[in-house]
């Protein structure tokens, strides 16, 4: 199914919908039109070009719940595919707190690793082991929880992201794409 970028009133990247979806909300005129697949939607009384992006009328709040799922590939995403160790190209997961110390699988509790830093790590404390961070983890907000979420990226969706290179190599998301539908209140 083709997917449409939807920009909050601000230009702040929202989601991701289905390009029907994203359609109905420029003819009720809740969204304008930024730019189009190129093919053209034939219905019974009119032809409309199928969205691609499209920019909401009002500004809408993002409610505080809109949580980015934790799952590997969100963490790699945040880290830049980094290892937040050495810098090296990462592998793996590590928690900072081992987890049989007591460690939670949070956002703050995550980094992306190399094979050798989590290694060398093993379920020692960060003080125990020697290594230092390269920057405190936390969970991705605002435009930066957006493009985890969003999956597969569209060419002329990337003016409006300010994408990164990595970012445009994440897979259809699973669970935060959902998320990510969830934080949109376009029902109405
Ligand atoms: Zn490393």
């Amino acid at each position: 199914m083709s997917r449409a970028l939807v920009l909050n009133a601000t230009y702040e990247p929202l989601c991701v919908v289905p390009t029907r979806r994203a359609m109905v909300l420029v003819l009720q005129s809740k969204a304008e039109l930024l730019s189009g697949t190129g093919r053209v939607y034939h219905a019974s009384r009119f032809s409309f070009p199928e969205p691609s992006v499209v920019r909401l009328a009002h500004f809408v709040r993002v409610p505080h719940q809109a949580h980015v799922a934790l799952n590997r590939r969100a963490i790699f995403a945040r880290d830049g595919h980094r290892c937040q160790y050495c810098g090296a190209q990462a592998e793996n997961i590590d928690h900072i707190v081992p987890r049989s110390k007591g460690g939670q699988h949070t956002w703050e509790n995550v980094v992306a690793a190399c094979k050798r830093c989590n290694a060398r790590k093993r379920d020692h404390l960060l003080e125990d082991s020697g290594m230092r961070l390269r920057r405190p983890p936390s969970a991705p907000k605002g435009r930066q929880w957006a493009l985890v979420a969003l999956g597969a990226v569209l060419p002329d969706w990337e003016p409006y992201l300010g994408l990164r290179g990595h970012v445009v190599q994440i897979g259809t998301a699973d669970g935060s794409l959902s998320l990510a539908a969830q934080a949109t209140p376009l029902s109405a």
